[in-house]
């Protein structure tokens, strides 16, 4: 995730923090440190009212660590390799290499996040009857009972691609005995469960409790969102395994010569609409022109410039061979935000591949219910 720093590393997993978390820091400890406790316990001073505030908050930070390390220890127990952990705004994600590959795999992985949560609330609960509860340590422990348990139940809910949704999935999977239409139907129960918070959201805003209603419905179209991608990501992974980029490349590709002009080039952008147009010289790949390269020419420039003095060269594109995996293509044109790439075989250009296309073709297959 960009805006991320590397913070440390646990067990062979590195933990990262997002930047939005620093926000989140200073946002949890002040309300905590001017609103929350003075609320609750009167009669400390305000420095006390501040090291409860920023301890809580740290604890809060491991609490949602420990909840993300044991979906992670669980995962590389079950033979999957975890990337990296990332703490952001919303609580953290631990990246997976691949997905759960049974259902028995994805139940357990799913179920230790919430199941840990709850045991932290559950301790903090005994810890907090040891104390005095007038005690500010008291006060910062009976905190960490609520959240633990809220972040708990909050996880359990059924919304795929929550853990609850995902615990629920596996269940389904197993039932099914098939993987994605389990998926499918998790991810239309989520979207009960967006939707439901979507209305609350639009009732709390008519009781004028705005705040409130907005996170709700916020929230619950955030949930709405990842779960439609979450399935849009796996309808892909299934239809395309083993398919090579050859099978889904767009064979026809218009081409210009590197010697065109720019004049000419114009209404070639016109004509076609498109972006960019790759620049070959008989049939063999020399580089890349886009619509933005020509922009930064000076018009009077045009009708004397030519292509290749605008272009970008082969070595800086993206190629790929026509015989390579579309899913492993796809990752990296995700991962590193690429539009298109050109499909290359010998030095000629075979074929071009669009994210566009990809998405169109997705769609295709979902419609016509042809996903495997
Ligand atoms: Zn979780």
């Amino acid at each position: 995730m960009n805006g991320s720093f590397r913070l440390t590393r646990l067990f062979g997993i590195d933990v990262e923090i997002n930047v939005s978390w620093l926000l989140v820091f200073a946002l949890f400890s002040y309300t905590l440190a001017r609103q929350y406790f003075p609320a609750n316990i009167a009669g400390f001073a305000p420095a006390v009212y501040w090291s409860m505030g920023i301890i809580t908050t740290l604890l809060i930070f491991i609490s949602v660590l420990l909840h993300e390390l044991a979906h992670s220890l669980m995962a590389v127990r079950e033979g999957i390799p975890i990337r990296k952990i990332t703490l952001f705004i919303f609580g953290g994600v631990a990246q997976m290499e691949k997905e759960p590959h049974l259902p028995g795999v994805e139940f357990k992985i799913a179920l230790v996040g919430p199941a840990t949560s709850l045991v932290l609330a559950l301790l903090a609960l005994l810890l907090f009857r040891l104390f005095p509860p007038d005690l500010a340590i008291s006060q910062v422990i009976f905190f960490l009972a609520r959240l633990n348990l809220i972040v708990g139940l909050i996880n359990l809910i059924p919304a795929f691609p929550l853990d609850g949704g995902r615990v629920l999935r596996a269940g389904l999977w197993y039932y099914f005995r098939n993987m994605l239409r389990a998926t499918r139907y998790a991810v239309n129960i989520g979207s009960i469960f967006a939707f439901m918070a979507i209305g609350l959201g639009f009732l709390l805003l008519f009781q004028f409790a705005w705040i409130w209603g907005l996170w709700y419905v916020f929230l619950g179209w955030m949930l709405y969102q990842s779960g439609q991608a979450s399935y849009v990501q796996l309808v892909f992974h299934q239809t395309f395994k083993g398919v090579p980029v050859r099978q889904i490349m767009s064979p026809h590709v218009h081409s210009v010569s590197p010697y065109l002009t720019l004049d000419r080039l114009v209404e070639l952008f016109y004509y076609y609409k498109f972006a960019a147009f790759p620049v070959t010289e008989n049939d063999n790949l020399l580089g890349m022109v886009t619509l933005n390269q020509l922009r930064e020419v000076e018009m009077d420039q045009w009708s004397h410039t030519t292509v290749q003095q605008i272009m970008t060269g082969t070595a800086k594109l993206v190629k790929v061979s026509p015989d390579s995996e579309a899913v492993d293509l796809m990752m990296k044109m995700a991962a590193g935000n690429i539009g298109r790439v050109l499909v290359v075989e010998n030095h000629r250009l075979v074929g071009i591949l669009s994210r566009t296309d990809i998405m169109k073709l997705i769609s295709m297959h979902m419609l016509l219910g042809t996903e495997k």
